[in-house]
């Protein structure tokens, strides 16, 4: 019975998201150190989903009033200081859920660095501070227990990659040789993607998972210690592939779950960038515009999607796009001084939350956004 009303959530969910556009963008603001939120971010108390910044002009003079600007965003959810990892994960649940019916399912966390995203992401390891991709494991390895009940048979495939200066490194590689495997991006005869040389790690269980996770974050942190602060400067990108059977009644399903912490989106100062910072510099800025880019185009249904002008997007080809489902979080510092990083970030991300649809009045036709 339990069940059956499950589904039929699950199964509302799946249409409100086809009515709705499959992308959403969730904003997440981190606490100030101490706790709680400075003045000049204000949140929405009504219906959790409007942001203000607020910036205050001194009156250099003295003699007239200070100015203030301010700017506004709305998206389909937006967490406040106090929301627990518990809480934002409730949000997405459901999402992470339907990569077990069959949609493709990619969640991104954007943001300046310390802004929150691998603490989104990943967590601590402590329970309450567990973050989404513990969490995601956790609920895909219970649901499939219960449709096991109903005939389903799982196979999961896990793979773990880090994408640094347009360069893929295997996180789940455990090979002594100084030399590492190198990585391509293909597609296979069936228009898959896979990476050359990479592990894929058959998974059943939620134990193996984390283990495999720990050995990424021992991997990253290697590389870490050998370059100062890399791991804010690349992308790791998680991918857990599904694929189910019901032999009894004769169906199945595939599909990608994948939970992407991005490369820190500021902008550095491009007279202290050179040599390898400006580099970075220009390979992160590059693949973070075309995320933009590709996920705006997939939402205004274009019919020309830019997914091989960065290694990020041409690796997520097959889980953005199509029958997926997209959540992007904006993660958010509270600081003053980093007013101008967040703008940015929440421009950025209301440009990807944008999702406009052609409504035809008559002869002319009018952009409509449901958001
Ligand atoms: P990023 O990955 O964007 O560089 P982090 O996730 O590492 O940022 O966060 C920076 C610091 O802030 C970390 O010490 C982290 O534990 C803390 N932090 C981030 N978000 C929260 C939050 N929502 N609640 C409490 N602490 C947080
Ligand atoms: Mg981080």
């Amino acid at each position: 019975e339990l069940y059956a009303g499950e589904m039929e959530r699950r199964r509302l969910h799946n249409t409100i998201q086809e009515l709705k556009g499959n992308i959403r963008v969730f904003c997440r603001v981190r606490p100030l150190v101490g706790g709680g939120l400075p003045k000049h971010v204000q949140l929405a108390t009504s219906d959790n989903k409007a942001i203000t910044l607020a910036k205050t002009e001194e009156s250099h003079t003295g003699k007239t009033a200070d100015t203030q600007k301010n700017y506004n965003f709305s998206f389909d959810r937006v967490f406040g200081p106090r929301a627990s990892q518990q809480e934002v994960f409730e949000e997405i649940s459901l999402l992470v859920q339907s990569a077990l019916d069959g949609y493709n399912v990619c969640c991104f966390a954007y943001g300046q660095t310390g802004s929150g995203k691998t603490y989104t992401m990943e967590g601590d390891e402590v329970d309450e501070t567990r973050g989404v991709i513990p969490r995601a494991v956790q609920q895909i390895f219970k649901a499939a227990g219960k449709l096991g009940e109903q005939g389903w048979e799982f196979t999961f495939t896990a793979s773990f990659v880090e994408i640094y200066n347009e360069t893929l490194r295997d996180l789940l590689y455990t090979g002594k040789s100084s030399k590492r495997p190198e990585h391509e991006i293909r597609k296979t005869t069936s228009n898959e993607v896979t990476i050359t040389n990479l592990t894929y790690e058959r998974v059943s269980n939620e134990d193996q998972v984390l283990g495999l996770i720990a050995l990424a974050n021992q991997n990253r942190s290697t590389a870490q210690t050998a370059q100062n602060d890399r791991s804010s400067r690349s992308h790791s990108v998680f991918q857990l592939d599904i694929e189910g059977v019901n032999a009894g009644r004769d169906v199945k399903c595939k599909s990608t779950l994948c939970l992407v912490d991005l490369a820190g989106s500021e902008r550095m100062v491009k007279s202290q960038s050179q040599g390898d910072r400006f580099k970075e510099m220009t390979a992160i800025n590059g693949s973070l515009s075309n995320l933009g880019i590709v996920i705006a185009a997939l939402a205004n249904k274009e019919s020309y999607v830019p997914y091989r002008n960065s290694k990020l997007t041409y690796l997520l080809q097959g889980c953005l796009g199509g029958n997926s489902k997209t959540l992007m979080f904006v993660n958010i510092a509270p600081e003053p001084d980093s007013f101008g990083e967040t703008l940015n970030s929440l421009r950025f991300a209301s440009k990807v939350s944008a999702v406009l649809f052609p409504v035809f009045i008559g002869q002319s036709t009018l952009m409509m956004s449901l958001h």
